[in-house]
């Protein structure tokens, strides 16, 4: 452990920020949960996610109800409500044990998507044979990497069941690619969520420029 690490509020600032600049949480969209020994903190939602303040971050009891989340600290302004994705987080955080997850809504993720289940439908990203797939927990570069797409629904919170079961259906990877919208990507702390939300969005976008520029690329349908 570092010295000097970030508090948590602090932390989801300043990835708030970094996330900004790659595109992934513009027009306030996207969301950052991190696990703490004192509950599980969150972004609230709607907001400009670059401008976010560490009082800003909501702090929700770990154990409470899917439902009703029971807050331990909620932000100065009352105006401010806990991110859509709350549900989302609760699914990575309950059933993989995750110590923070990560959404986005990278061009990547949404074109990467799109190649592979062209009318929103469920279905799955694969590819192979690239080096960057080693971020990723027990993938090696010449491994087929698979990663489950589920179909986007009106309100983020509806997607909670289909996340959950391709959760169950694919435990090998730590991400739900959802069509038309975005990736939710977790890690046992926040420094492996975001190594591999790095890693999986330089694959989003290795295929689809490969596939833009007629490369044979594993997996890439044709
Ligand atoms: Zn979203």
């Amino acid at each position: 452990m570092r010295d000097h690490a970030p508090a948590i509020p602090d932390l989801i600032c300043e990835l708030c920020r970094l996330f900004y600049q790659l595109g992934w949480v513009s027009g306030t969209g996207g969301g950052i949960s991190i696990r703490g020994p004192e509950g599980i903190y969150i972004a609230p939602s709607g907001v400009q996610k670059e401008r976010l303040r560490p009082e800003d971050i909501f702090l929700i009891d770990a154990d409470g109800p899917d439902d009703c989340p029971r807050v331990i600290k909620a932000p100065a302004d009352p105006a401010l409500r806990i991110s859509e994705c709350r549900p989302l987080f609760t699914n990575a955080f309950r059933m993989r044990g995750a110590g923070a997850v990560m959404h986005n809504h990278s061009i990547w993720a949404v074109l990467a998507a799109r190649l592979f289940a062209p009318r929103g439908e469920p279905g799955e990203f694969v590819c192979e044979g690239l080096e960057m797939q080693k971020g990723l927990r027990g993938i090696g570069c010449f491994d087929t990497l698979r990663v489950p797409i589920i179909a986007n629904t009106p309100r983020e919170a509806e997607l909670s069941e289909t996340m959950a079961a391709a959760i169950a259906a694919y435990p090998d990877v730590d991400a739900v690619i959802v069509a038309g919208h975005g990736v939710y990507v977790w890690g046992a702390d926040w420094v492996q969520a975001k190594t591999q939300a790095e890693c999986l969005d330089y694959l989003f976008r290795a295929v689809v420029e490969a596939h833009r520029m007629g490369l044979p690329i594993a997996g890439t349908p044709r």
